[in-house]
């Protein structure tokens, strides 16, 4: 295939002739293929035409079923071409980032429609790959609830074998391993914990180099927005450590579920610190022929530690529904924090002197140095809390402590919306009363572009939606109420829960129930993310009950005929939401319920996904939370009626 799919004439603007082609595409060649002609389609290509020429940030904002995808996405491959450097597609979810390359997904259509040879690659976040080093561990502690002997069965020779001219190959990816249930995977997959840098298996490792696959994509890189995130974040430290960018140099960028982006932005700029991994990490210092100084320093750290990490537990509050404790700072933790802080830049002043004597090996001094560095301002951040948002986690080996900036957008306008390159936001559902201001504010993004355009489809008679009379919030009441629906459907039910927590209660009590038997109910956790999403979709009687699907999941057809909403899915009690609600004037009116309608209206999204899907939603909500008919209603979309579920109403 040529360079361009259209004929280029040089004496004309390429992004012009880009969309007459894109027009073309629209107008006849899909069509000719069995497509729509879609009105919202091709106005979408106008708008998204001004923003590639003007390099400008744009708000898309494009109701299901207008296509908006196939849009995004031959402008971004056609500006590939044309700049010779990739277009990144940041997807909300690392679970999402599949269904664009499936072989029924949007990038095979346009390639087999249109003959395009597109390349795309997948930029997976590093957790999403085996790790050797805790497959090792795994297999010295015997742990005999892991499948050992398949996992180390999928290592290929070259990871062992060292000899000249070897092929390598990324391998040990989450992917390969549809069966293993998401508590497995994260005892042999990569975490934030492990030490790439010092690893001695990292040239060999599937993790890395997967890397070094996707960088050479010519067209498209996916990922998701958190591994965007963490590449803007990284970016400038990667260059100082003379290692390369997580994602290469790009020409666009497409954040689907644009929404969504200033919480993976947060949780990107954030910072985790555990005492195990310092102990580990600092004591590697005194394998070196050091001075007394720094050695005396080295303990009085580990031990300081140690304590800081005790009064951060003493101080931590369990959140219900929520796997991160709260931190209730008093002035005996900030004394503590203060502390290992001194010791922490009494020890970086000792390393100057100890590069200057050459003492430590200069590549574990630079590590050495980052994490310090890193811990320094993390803790800095933690002293002036005001600027963060702070909480603890319980893991298996130890107290985890995470800090994230309240405020993200002065990093993203420095290092995202400076950049005088094409940022498409694209979702169902971003403005409020119609207005850009609330998100781009949030965002730092002062200049932009911006639309709507509604669904095409008639949800009017293809949508019914039902809120239960009176209200359920009891939980055997909401299983009878949702067994009477999947009777209705004959299974073809996706069930959203709020928490991992309700998952948790809902497996156990489907489970337990006669009535469930005759369908095949698949969970959130139990098998990889994309392969339980394919079950779902090729079983067409099958249940899929999940947390994470709210936004994003594609199923058209019959296999998603139903969509019960177990709980109104309002912000966990946690400190992230404590802290936006501690800004809030009210935080009930800017807080939780815009959180809440948008992801209920995401959720009821995930219903009617063609022009000749049908189906019915079911939203649960508890009786305390009256009044919800009203809410609910506003979401719903245009001409569906919010309809009372009765013992006697008639399906
Ligand atoms: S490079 Fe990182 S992920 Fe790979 S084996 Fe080493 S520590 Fe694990």
């Amino acid at each position: 295939m040529s360079r361009y799919p259209f004929e280029y004439d040089p004496s004309r603007p390429f992004i012009e002739q880009a969309g007459e082609w894109i027009g073309d595409v629209f107008y006849d060649v899909l069509p000719e293929a069995g497509f729509e002609i879609r009105d919202e389609q091709i106005y979408m290509a106008y708008q998204l035409e001004r923003a590639f020429a003007d390099k400008a940030p744009i708000f898309a904002e494009a109701g299901v079923g207008t296509g908006k995808t196939l849009v995004y996405l031959l402008y971004s491959f056609c500006y590939a071409r044309y700049t010779r450097k990739p277009a990144v597609i940041a997807c909300a979810d690392e679970s999402l980032i599949e269904q664009l390359v499936k072989p029924e997904g949007d990038i095979a259509k346009l390639a087999r429609h249109l003959g395009l040879e597109i390349d795309a690659r997948l930029a997976k976040s590093p957790d999403q790959y085996l790790c050797l080093k805790k497959l090792d561990q795994a297999q010295n502690i015997q742990d005999d609830s892991l499948p050992l002997a398949e996992l180390y069965g999928t290592i290929p020779d070259f990871v062992h074998a060292h000899a000249a001219l070897q092929e390598f190959h990324p391998y040990g990816d989450r992917r390969d391993y549809p069966d293993m249930t998401d508590e497995q995977w994260s005892r042999v997959n990569w975490d934030s914990f492990q030490d790439c840098f010092a690893c001695d298996m990292r040239h060999r490792c599937g993790q890395t180099l997967s890397r070094d696959h996707y960088r050479k994509a010519a067209d498209l890189i996916i990922c998701s927005h958190d591994y965007y995130m963490e590449h803007v974040w990284t970016y400038e430290g990667r260059k100082r450590e003379g290692q390369l960018p997580l994602l290469p140099e790009h020409c666009a960028v497409v954040f689907d579920e644009g929404h969504l982006l200033e919480g993976a932005a947060m949780k990107a700029l954030g910072y985790r610190m555990k005492h195990t991994v310092f102990e580990e990490l600092i004591s590697r210092l005194l394998q070196n022929e050091i001075r007394e100084t720094l050695a005396v320093l080295v303990d009085e750290a580990i031990m300081q530690s140690e304590r800081m990490f005790a009064a951060i537990r003493r101080q931590s509050r369990k959140v219900p529904g929520s796997d991160r404790m709260s931190i209730e700072l008093n002035p005996a933790l900030l004394r503590e924090v203060h502390q290992l802080r001194s010791v922490i830049s009494a020890i970086e002043e000792e390393l100057v002197f100890e590069g200057e004597l050459y003492t430590i090996d200069s590549y574990q001094l630079r590590i050495v140095e980052e994490h310090l560095e890193m811990m320094g301002i993390a803790l800095r951040l933690f002293e002036e809390s005001g600027a963060l948002i702070c909480w603890a986690a319980e893991e298996k080996d130890g107290l985890t402590l995470s800090v994230m900036p309240r405020n993200v957008k002065q990093v993203l306008e420095e290092r995202v919306f400076s950049q005088r390159m094409p940022v498409i936001f694209s979702s169902a559902t971003m403005s409020v009363g119609k207005s850009f201001a609330f998100m781009a504010d949030s965002l730092g993004i002062k200049d932009y572009l911006s639309f709507s355009v509604d669904s095409p489809y008639d949800y009017e008679t293809r949508m019914k939606a039902y809120l239960p009379e009176p209200l359920q919030g009891d939980f055997e009441g909401k299983i009878k109420l949702a067994l009477r629906l999947i009777r209705h459907t004959e299974g073809r039910a996706l069930v959203l829960l709020r928490t991992q927590e309700e998952l948790r209660r809902f497996k156990a009590a489907a489970a337990a129930l006669p009535e469930l038997a005759e369908y095949r109910l698949l969970f959130e956790g139990d098998r990889e993310i994309s392969h339980l999403i394919s079950d779902f979709q090729n079983d067409e009687h099958s249940i899929l009950a999940a947390v994470r699907l709210w936004e994003g999941l594609d199923i058209p057809g019959p296999s998603l005929s139903n969509v019960i909403i177990w709980s109104l899915p309002y912000p966990p009690n946690d400190p992230v939401f404590a802290a936006k609600r501690s800004e809030a004037a009210d935080p009930f009116e800017e807080v939780d319920l815009p959180y809440m309608l948008l992801r209920l209206k995401q959720g009821i999204g995930r219903l009617i996904r063609s022009s000749s899907d049908e189906g019915i939603v079911m939203v649960m909500a508890d009786p305390e939370q009256r009044p919800v008919h009203d809410f609910i209603g506003s979401v719903l979309p245009k001409g569906v009626e919010l309809n009372k579920l009765e013992e006697n109403t008639v399906l």
